[in-house]
């Protein structure tokens, strides 16, 4: 049995009181499914969010870090400074962070080295572009997301690992991929952590679908075998949309 996640991805959006108040609703959401929940306020919020959250089961992550714990790096927020702020957890490889940022595999591979070094969870990001999956490239694409970015790990380094699956085409499009999609890759991710790990790591590691996860196609997608939860963008904004996610069926 794996606890199901649910994710926020909060991206550049809510001001120091929004966070606030936002994770104050969620702390009074509950939480049916017992499940893991985190929310990934931008590095201003992180502290204020890390503090309202206290007591209560919500996990704070940080969106992205950086591969160096301090230095002259203008603009950069590293794994130490995102843990100081109450981070447990941090996304890396997110695909905004792939198509605006340049974060190429390797740069990733760095990221994950650095979370993993100050015990932050990584949440590793996955997924294809339209014109790959149209390509019929989307497990080729995958695997070498997972290949070059989790390189030079063991499973027993990578233990705790959340992997989230995120179409490109699906991301803040409506577009959503139908829960058999999900699970075909899922499916894929999963047997490809035991060809390339072991069965247990492949069993225990909990895989995200993201993409236009909302209230209304939330509990169809947590259906699927394979699906351990949800990274959610826009709908984490909306404390009463988030907690109806938090509370799938
Ligand atoms: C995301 O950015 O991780 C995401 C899944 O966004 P949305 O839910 O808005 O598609």
């Amino acid at each position: 049995m794996r606890t199901p996640i649910i994710a926020g991805n909060w991206k550049m959006h809510n001001t120091i009181a929004e966070a606030t108040s936002l994770v104050e609703a969620l702390t009074k959401a509950g939480n049916k499914n017992q499940a893991e929940i985190i929310v990934a306020p931008s590095y201003t919020a992180l502290a204020v969010a890390a503090h309202t959250a206290k007591g209560s089961e919500i996990k704070i992550a940080a969106q992205d870090v950086h591969w160096e714990d301090k230095g002259a790096f203008t603009s950069a927020v590293s794994p130490v400074q995102v843990k100081d702020a109450g981070a447990t957890h941090t996304i890396i490889g997110h695909s905004e962070r792939r198509s605006i940022f340049g974060d190429t595999d390797e740069i990733l591979n760095k990221k994950v080295a650095a979370a993993l070094r100050h015990g932050l969870t990584v949440i590793f990001c996955v997924g294809e572009t339209l014109a790959e999956r149209e390509a019929n490239k989307t497990l080729a694409v995958i695997e070498g997301q997972l290949a070059n970015g989790l390189k030079g790990f063991t499973a027993e380094q990578l233990k705790g690992l959340i992997i989230a699956y995120e179409p490109v085409w699906a991301i803040g499009t409506g577009k959503t991929a139908t829960p058999e999609q999900a699970q075909e890759v899922h499916a894929a991710i999963r047997a490809y952590l035991a060809k390339t790990y072991d069965d247990a790591f492949a069993q225990e590691t909990r895989i995200l679908y993201g993409g236009s996860v909302k209230d209304t196609n939330v509990d169809e997608i947590m259906a699927k075998e394979d699906v351990d939860g949800a990274l959610v963008g826009g709908q984490s904004l909306i404390a009463e949309k988030f907690a109806r996610i938090i509370n799938f069926n």
